[in-house]
């Protein structure tokens, strides 16, 4: 359930009702918006009987239920979208965040030319994996600690923030000295001990969804690290496994508006993994912000042929300068900012 405080409502009050929220088992997320503040208070409501004795504590304005399953991901609980800013990187409420990069760090003039490539073409930050977590063993496991090393040059040669996946809670440390942004893979979405380990780390977090999880078990999996926590977190909608071949994965789009209607989280959407082929990737990327996306994250190669993963879905250079003009048209009417 929440309670929220009153406009008027003095920060002593909010400090009693966090005592109060504790005193009966719960567990107090303070959530302060612009207009007001809102204290969660999560765990088993049985205790509940409990509304009347939070009801009539000072400062407080009324006392909730959250019908949710997920509480602090739920606009029932913060109605204010929440937006993302680190560095290049502002995502969420109107402004629109383009990650784009390779799917692997390969080098370190790889990912430098790619940087500089996709900075001037209009992209606000830079993607790379240096751990990949890869459905063969044999294949490129990247280069672990040097690739970090490589996209931290690049960052400070262009100004790009950089956003990288973690795939081991052991690993949280290093990846975030030189990430800006923690990366959670497909693979790893109902990995909960990895989860509660992003969510207790200051860095924000972008969550791409199971190729098999529901759009519910995607929002349950952003609560844990919220729980743990760490309010930054994005959602990424990277395509569904279906009986479809025709694509590597379905993108199911219609999972931006439903989301934008669940949660405050910003709605990023991956339209090369979503498709798994370069020319379906401009039009997926035009329709993700029509759809209301908050923001896109693309795999751009100089030599897409020669990348050592996922090169049938990367952008060419000139590839991604294209696909950028015609997103910023649909972003005009969208009325959001890239
Ligand atoms: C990636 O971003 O390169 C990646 C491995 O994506 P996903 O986890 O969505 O498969
Ligand atoms: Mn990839």
């Amino acid at each position: 359930m929440i309670v929220v405080m009153r406009r008027d409502a003095k920060e002593q009050d909010i400090e009693h009702m966090i005592e109060q929220v504790q005193s009966l088992g719960l567990k107090p997320h303070v959530l302060r918006g612009t207009e007001r503040t809102v204290i969660a208070a999560i765990g088993d409501e049985r205790a509940a009987a409990s509304v009347g004795v939070l009801e009539s504590g000072p400062g407080v304005d009324e006392v909730l239920p959250v019908l949710a399953p997920y509480k602090l991901a739920s606009v029932e609980t913060k109605s204010e979208k929440t937006v993302i800013r680190v560095g290049s990187l502002t995502i969420g409420n109107g402004r629109l965040g383009v990650i784009a990069g390779p799917c692997s760090v390969e080098s370190e003039e790889q990912i430098v030319s790619t940087a500089r490539a996709i900075k001037a073409s209009g992209a606000t930050a830079l993607r790379g994996g240096a751990f990949k977590p890869r459905t063969s063993p044999y294949s490129f496991q990247g280069l672990k600690e040097k690739g970090l090393q490589m996209l931290a040059i690049a960052r400070e040669e262009t100004g790009l923030a950089v956003v990288t996946e973690v795939v081991a809670a052991e690993d949280i440390e290093l990846v975030a000295e030189y990430a800006d942004v923690l990366q959670i893979g497909a693979r790893n979405m109902q990995n909960y001990r990895l989860l509660e380990a992003v969510g207790r780390s200051p860095c924000p977090v972008l969550l791409k969804r199971g190729p098999s999880a529901t759009v519910d078990e995607l929002l349950l999996a952003a609560e844990y690290i919220l729980d743990g926590g760490n309010q930054q977190v994005m959602l990424c909608e990277r395509g569904i496994r279906t009986f479809e071949a025709h694509t590597r994965f379905t993108l199911p789009l219609a999972t931006v508006p439903y989301l934008q209607g669940k949660t405050h989280l910003p709605i990023v959407v991956d339209p090369s993994h979503g498709t798994g082929h370069t020319p379906l990737v401009p039009a997926m990327c035009r329709a993700a912000i029509a759809a209301g996306a908050d923001g896109l994250i693309l795999e751009v190669h100089p030599n897409p042929e020669k990348a050592l993963s996922d090169g049938y879905q990367s952008l060419t250079f000139a590839q991604f300068e294209e696909t950028m003009k015609g997103c910023r048209r649909v972003a005009d009417a969208m009325d959001v900012k890239i």
